[in-house]
């Protein structure tokens, strides 16, 4: 039986504290520390002494995905306390000294039809959170399937891309409880981050159907209780899911009818989408509209043509056939 705690632990972004989860069986294991900021190393170690735990006692670090408000304290924790790094393979570029994260996605912006003064506007929005750099040595790289190994318990290393195309999931088969990370919180669905494929920078991966894939396993997997990233626990998986699709769904469907009998890029349908946005939130707007319409042009439900070097989308016409 897996011993597992949860410490909020604070961000400056708007989706607030994030939740690290320690697991008090030999190793010691802490799951997503939280962002390297002042405050949010005082409220991790304030957290772990409630539990009798010092940081000494850390013997690994385990994090679900890239983003600096999880992944933030790894490098400090791997400095003071020694412990080892897991990650899923795919997010250790992304938390090197020389990731450029706009410049992989420059192509894709270009394409969304975004102006320029509005793309300086998401560039000159500065992340002030440190952004994290893992150290050179100390890591085990994962891909998913792997059983890390606890006194008296495991969990299972689930790859859920879709938010990340790196994210993992974990889940103590023993007490059904499932470490979601940013796969499935409870009031929110994770942002469809638009992302290269590692394997051709050029193409974007078909995330929202990863995403959707991933919630597709979740009957099968049979959890009691989710425990997210950021927010209360989840104890009806079911719901969770249910009200995750019900919201792709019906975000489809509304592109879908803005691009009937109209031919608009993706920065016009975000603009129509999320007209008051600014700085970041238009990137995250931008994704979260790729996401979909690339799901709907797989689908053969929009059609996709370019000017200029702009991606430009429409409904095709219904032609009947008498
Ligand atoms: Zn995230
Ligand atoms: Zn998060």
């Amino acid at each position: 039986m897996l011993n597992i705690y949860k410490i909020p632990v604070p961000t400056p972004y708007p989706v607030g504290p994030v939740n690290c989860y320690l697991i008090k069986n030999r190793p010691y294991t802490l799951v997503d520390p939280g962002p390297d900021t002042g405050e949010a190393r005082s409220s991790l170690v304030s957290g772990l002494e409630v539990q009798g735990v010092a940081l000494k006692d850390i013997s690994r670090v385990v994090l679900t995905h890239y983003h600096s408000d999880h992944s933030g304290l790894a490098s400090w924790l791997s400095e003071v306390a020694g412990a080892r790094i897991y990650l899923h393979r795919y997010e250790l570029r992304k938390l090197t000294s020389n990731y450029d994260f706009y410049q992989e996605r420059l192509s894709f912006l270009q394409e969304s039809g975004l102006p320029t003064v509005v793309l300086r506007e998401i560039l000159e929005d500065v992340d002030t959170v440190k952004q994290p750099v893992l150290p050179s040595g100390g890591i085990t790289l994962l891909q998913g399937g792997e059983i890390l190994g606890f006194d008296g318990g495991s969990l299972l290393v689930l790859h859920r891309p879709g938010h990340s195309d790196g994210h993992i999931c974990l889940y103590d088969q023993l007490g059904r409880a499932f470490l979601a990370g940013d796969f499935m919180l409870e009031h929110i669905t994770p942002n469809p981050n638009m992302e290269p494929d590692p394997c051709d920078f050029k193409k974007r991966l078909p995330v929202l159907s990863q995403y959707l894939d991933g919630l597709d396993t979740m009957d099968e997997i049979g959890a009691c209780l989710i425990l997210p990233g950021h927010g209360e626990n989840i104890d009806d998986s079911q719901s969770a899911v249910f009200r995750a699709k019900k919201h792709h769904l019906e975000r489809l469907e509304l592109i879908a009818s803005l691009l009937e009998g109209e031919c608009l890029n993706v920065y016009q349908l975000m603009r129509v989408l999320y007209p008051h946005i600014s700085g970041f939130q238009i990137y995250l707007g931008l994704s979260e509209v790729f996401a979909h319409v690339d799901y709907l042009v797989a689908g053969g439900e929009l059609s996709k043509t370019e000017a200029g070097g702009i991606a430009l989308y429409q409904k095709p016409l219904v032609h009947n056939i008498i």
